[in-house]
């Protein structure tokens, strides 16, 4: 019927079936409208039904208070590095980052425009192969934020338990990881995600914010750029992405389906010890590029003992239906990302295509 790859890209990334599906079959008549939900306005009440249930599923999916506001923005997880510090640190003030990748290091750097950016540890000399240990964290006296990366998407790293900062918020970038496993939201202030990784398509940035940081925001910044414009007019003060909004929508029912984030994680447990099983058993053909404590569960680096032999593993791998697994040229190698949305069935393909490779090339 079809002939579906297995994608391992790291984002955009792999969409449940069932979800692409659910799209097609009501692409061109949204629940009886006569309309696509892409030409229906974003002023109407079925269009404004469908963006608060969806913000409603993730609430509950995340089990989070009403303390918190779920936002609907757009440019990326990129422009979230920015409009932090813009709303909240200040030239006099102090902002600490944990630099575990790149992407942690971009938001530091992008913070440096707005106030005073302590980094609290960095991991760049060892090519960001680890998550630190509580005891390397060394924050500032009075951070007005500590900023984290809570899956290094391009590393294969992962924070398993969160930095203890006290009452100061924890400002998460987590775009490679949520609803990937469970954790305990109230340290958080504020949480951002671009959708293209485990939530859906690119064209929507979800922004989790906590009450209490709002009333501390600046005010005086052009209207897209404040947190508060998006609370007070429900995210919906000017145009949002109203498709990537829905197939998010259908994202978080499918994950519903699956048995929420308790179950996911439990998948997403068994679906990496496939993978990371054969690069431990391996004898050393196969080397994972994080430390075995700071491994992903959403993303596997690993090297081969030679550039060609890496070359023909991905040349190999793509003829077999397996896809998107070159490495960042940062790190080099193969790097499978294994989301939510990756099946079990597919992990193991690539586990049984690793081991006979092995047995053809060790
Ligand atoms: C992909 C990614 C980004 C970049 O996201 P954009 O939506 O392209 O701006 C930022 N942070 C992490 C952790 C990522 O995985």
């Amino acid at each position: 019927m079809y002939e579906r790859v297995y994608n391992f890209y790291p984002g955009p990334a792999t969409l449940p079936l069932p979800v692409l599906e659910a799209a097609r079959d009501e692409l061109v008549n949204f629940q009886s409208s006569g309309m696509s939900v892409m030409e229906i306005s974003h002023r109407s009440k079925q269009y404004e039904a469908l963006q608060n249930d969806t913000a409603d599923r993730l609430k509950r999916l995340l089990k989070i208070g009403d303390n918190y506001k779920v936002l609907f923005l757009q440019g990326g997880a990129s422009l979230q590095f920015a409009m932090v510090p813009m709303n909240f640190l200040t030239p006099d003030k102090t902002a600490d980052y944990l630099v575990t990748g790149s992407f942690a290091e971009k938001a530091a750097d992008e913070a440096k425009y707005f106030g005073q950016v302590h980094t609290a540890v960095n991991t760049k000399e060892e090519n960001f192969r680890r998550i630190p240990d509580p005891a390397e964290l060394k924050f500032s006296p009075n951070p007005v934020y500590v900023h984290l990366t809570s899956n290094n998407t391009i590393y294969g790293t992962q924070w398993h338990t969160f930095p203890d900062c006290g009452d100061v918020p924890l400002v998460a970038d987590m775009s490679s990881d949520i609803l990937s496993r469970p954790f305990d939201v109230k340290p958080f202030g504020l949480i951002y995600a671009g959708a293209q990784k485990n939530l859906g398509p690119a064209g929507v940035t979800i922004v989790i914010i906590r009450e209490d940081l709002l009333a501390k925001a600046n005010p005086n910044l052009p209207v897209m750029y404040r947190y508060e414009t998006f609370v007070k007019h429900n995210s919906l003060y000017n145009t949002p992405p109203t498709f990537s909004i829905y197939m998010v929508w259908l994202v978080l029912k499918w994950l519903e389906e699956q048995g929420g984030v308790e179950a996911i994680h439990k998948r997403n447990q068994e679906k990496a010890a496939l993978i990371y099983d054969v690069i431990d058993q391996s004898g050393g053909f196969y080397r994972g590029h994080a430390e075995k404590n700071s491994r992903s569960l959403m993303n596997v680096t690993f090297r081969l003992p030679s550039t060609e032999l890496e070359e023909k593993f991905v040349r190999a791998a793509t003829e077999e239906g397996l896809i998107g697994l070159k490495g960042h040229r940062s790190v080099g190698g193969l790097r499978a990302s294994i989301y939510n949305a990756m099946s079990y069935e597919g992990c193991k393909a690539l586990a049984d295509f690793m081991k006979d490779f092995l047995a053809k090339n060790g």
